[in-house]
């Protein structure tokens, strides 16, 4: 049985780093979540894809136990995203945004994904979040991911749908758009005032925080030698997070921790190759592996005072 929703895009991207460069791989803020997640619950996952979209592709997913029946292959082509980054990779430089599909596109989710504890608004048109939400039935935890396109181009979608969730997953510089702080507390805080009880804030390689009305946390990135395409890494992370949050079942401050510790171990490996690969070839041997080693450098005995 599902026990946790995606909604965002699938798309071809065109990818330059100092590293290397690639042309129309598989990509998109659902499909990364969704690679990611499929690691720790059912998924389901709601998006579009063109008639040019080749579906064998992602038929690795079925093998984890991924519905995909809430894809729906509509005519036209499939989004595309190009992007470029330079030595610091924590900044992505949109070259090209081609909506294509997505601008006709009104999710319908199935009728066995309602029962879905957990709700992942991926990267995608505010509008269409909203239009997500208006069709839940059932009390559910919902967590919200967007981006500077959608920021800059319909920010009074985002504040409205902001307003209905239950947690905001940004990066540093888009929490720092929407509330015009440059303090990340304070940015959280005033997105709090609007309704979500918990912010997590994804800050690259130097790892993320996360603030509730009662507690602020900090997870560090997983130091790696090998970085070649941050790519999907905030949506891996919130895969990651999410993914652990439904299999566990509960959103206790507690938890909310060890799924931002999950979501780091799981985006540590989509950086270390283009698109989706690393986390397509992952074993989940490799993940308990990384947490250990991820454990390790987090651990320090207590200090003494004098
Ligand atoms: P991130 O995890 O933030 O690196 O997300 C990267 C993914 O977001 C890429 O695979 C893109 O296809 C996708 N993407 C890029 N721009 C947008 C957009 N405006 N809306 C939704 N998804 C996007």
């Amino acid at each position: 049985m599902i026990n946790l929703l995606v909604v965002g895009t699938i798309a071809y991207d065109s990818i330059e780093t100092p590293f290397g460069k690639v042309e129309d791989v598989l990509g998109g803020s659902a499909l990364h979540f969704t690679n990611a997640a499929s690691f720790f619950a059912d998924v389901g996952i709601v998006a579009t894809v063109g008639r040019d979209f080749d579906l064998a592709a992602i038929g690795f997913l079925s093998e984890r136990s991924v519905d995909i029946k809430g894809i729906s292959i509509d005519e036209g082509r499939t989004f595309r995203w190009e992007g470029r980054y330079g030595y610091d990779l924590n900044q992505a430089v949109t070259l090209k945004t081609e909506l294509n599909v997505i601008e006709q596109f009104k999710p319908k989710v199935p009728d066995e994904y309602l029962g879905a504890d957990f709700i992942f608004l991926a990267n995608i048109d505010p509008e269409l979040q909203s239009h997500v939400i208006d069709q839940l039935k059932r009390p559910a935890t919902v967590v919200l991911d967007t981006m500077n396109f959608w920021i800059e181009n319909k920010f009074s979608a985002l504040i409205e749908v902001i307003k209905r969730v239950d947690m905001l997953v940004v990066n540093e510089s888009e929490l720092r758009e929407i509330t015009k702080e440059y303090s990340l507390v304070k940015g959280a805080k005033k997105i709090m005032e609007l309704g979500p009880t918990c912010i997590v804030v994804k800050r690259g390689e130097y790892g993320v925080l996360m603030a509730s009305q009662d507690e602020l946390f900090l997870a560090p990135a997983y130091p790696l030698e090998e970085v070649f395409d941050p790519t999907g890494a905030g949506d891996t992370f919130a895969g990651g997070f999410m993914g652990y949050l439904a299999n566990v079942g509960s959103v206790s401050q507690d938890t909310i921790k060890q799924a931002i510790v999950m979501g780091s171990v799981m985006a540590s490996f989509n950086v270390e190759d283009f698109g989706i690969n690393r986390i397509k070839r992952l074993e989940y041997n490799e993940i308990r592996e990384r947490y250990k080693a991820f454990k390790k450098c987090l651990h320090f005995g207590d200090i003494e005072f004098r």
